[in-house]
């Protein structure tokens, strides 16, 4: 395949620098080449994308995924029970299909909260890095799971490992075993599980500290559930890489917090939220019953406690439990807009969030337009520095592409 030369093209490079005017050269699935300004990069036997002023940046990074929730743009499954909605090999299917709509929504990237199948990250990744699927690079993680029996915990999400130290540390070896990257455990339960479950601590410490043990040594990240203020402080005695919600942090956890931010990644998954207060009503979801569920209180709560960890430096990243059917997967760009409109984000602060910063979530090189890195790169219409929801268009991702090949063609005849 000849490089592909993107010329004319408005720059935002995922380090917050502003956008610029220049050329990016791509050769096989890298970066080769950045030019500024008048600087033009040698057009010899290549490939030229005039990108007519539009903006090239880094493919986003959901931080919050659950690919095999079922429901996408398009395409809604309802059911009291989403684990439960489908038969195993539709539900399969679903999934592959939910992640190539992350894809084509933008998301080249997608760190999993959590699976409704053992393997289904497992195989849906081999597939996608064979090439044979299209979808987003993949943290796989296990099933979410809690303690069975634990007040706050759905039965569905807590029966799959023996409680105690050994317990803890069999599980994690069988999720090793099967190969997924990520065990993702509910530190603390929800209200919207059970009325007043988020102040749950669900494990013990001894419990908490062999699991950790355990996927430390091989080598598998801990993300977890954690709303209460004592299950964020665990996570992060027990090195959790990312933490989800913290919506009931206290001033211990906030210092904490702050103390492992070059470590830990918070991700409040409020698009979820927002969706259960605003737009759920035709799924039985009405004001009286999301109040119940305590999402506006939550939501209150995070918009006093987003801002603080922004201003102490703590990686807060977009990523927002899509995959519900009043919240399906595709809209995932919405939660950009949602942190610019409810924690104070700047368009840019919560770029460099979806893109440098979820690119280091990954442990990958992704995130940053620079020499050498991966060529995940978005081109979108308009200026997103300026405004957040162009990435919210369809029509305005006029190309996406993935490790040096284009997942989207040009939608435009001049393109
Ligand atoms: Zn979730």
């Amino acid at each position: 395949m000849k490089p592909m030369l993107f010329t004319n093209a408005l720059i935002f490079d995922g380090t917050g620098r502003d956008v610029f005017a220049g050329e990016v050269l791509v050769e096989d699935d890298r970066i080769a080449a950045v030019a500024e300004g008048a600087d033009q990069l040698v057009r010899d036997n290549t490939e030229v994308i005039d990108c007519e002023g539009a903006t090239l940046m880094p493919g986003l990074v959901e931080a919050h995924a659950h690919l095999s929730w079922p429901s996408s743009v398009g395409r809604i499954f309802n059911g009291p029970n989403i684990a439960k909605v489908l038969p195993p090999e539709e539900h399969l299917l679903v999934t592959a299909h939910n992640a190539r709509v992350t894809l084509e929504a933008g998301f080249t990237s997608a760190y999993s909260a959590g699976s409704l199948g053992t393997r289904f990250e497992v195989a849906l990744k081999k597939e996608i890095e064979g090439g044979y699927l299209p979808g987003p690079r993949l943290v796989s993680s296990s099933l979410e799971q809690g303690p069975a029996g634990v007040p706050g915990v759905p039965p569905a999400e807590g029966n799959k490992h023996g409680r105690g130290a050994a317990g803890m540390r069999a599980y994690v070896t069988e999720m090793a075993e099967l190969g997924v990257n990520s065990i993702k455990l509910l530190l603390s339960g929800d209200d919207a599980f059970a009325e007043g479950a988020s102040q749950h601590l669900t494990y013990s410490e001894a419990e908490v500290a062999a699991a950790a043990d355990e996927a430390h040594a091989r080598g598998i990240w801990l993300s977890c559930h954690a709303q209460s203020a004592e299950s964020i402080k665990l996570a992060l005695r027990h090195g959790f890489r990312i933490l989800y919600h913290c919506s009931h942090a206290d001033a211990e956890a906030l210092d904490l917090l702050e103390a492992k931010k070059a470590e830990v990644f918070v991700a409040p998954a409020v698009g979820l939220r927002y969706a259960r207060m605003h737009e759920a009503e035709a799924f039985g979801i009405t004001r009286a019953v999301a109040e119940k569920m305590g999402v506006f209180a939550e939501v209150e709560r995070m918009q006093k406690l987003i801002p603080a960890m922004r201003r102490r430096g703590i990686r807060v990243l977009p990523g927002g439990d899509y995959g519900f059917p009043y919240n399906p997967i595709g809209r995932n760009a919405r939660d950009l807009e949602l942190f610019v409109k409810l924690f104070g984000f700047t368009e840019t602060e919560v770029l460099i969030a979806a893109t440098k910063l979820g690119g280091t979530l990954m442990g990958l090189p992704v995130g940053v337009i620079q020499d050498g890195w991966l060529a995940d790169l978005l081109l979108v219409q308009g200026n997103p520095t300026q405004d957040v929801t162009s990435l919210q268009d369809p029509q305005r991702l006029l190309r996406i592409m993935k490790d040096g090949r284009f997942i989207k063609r040009p939608t435009t005849s001049e393109l």
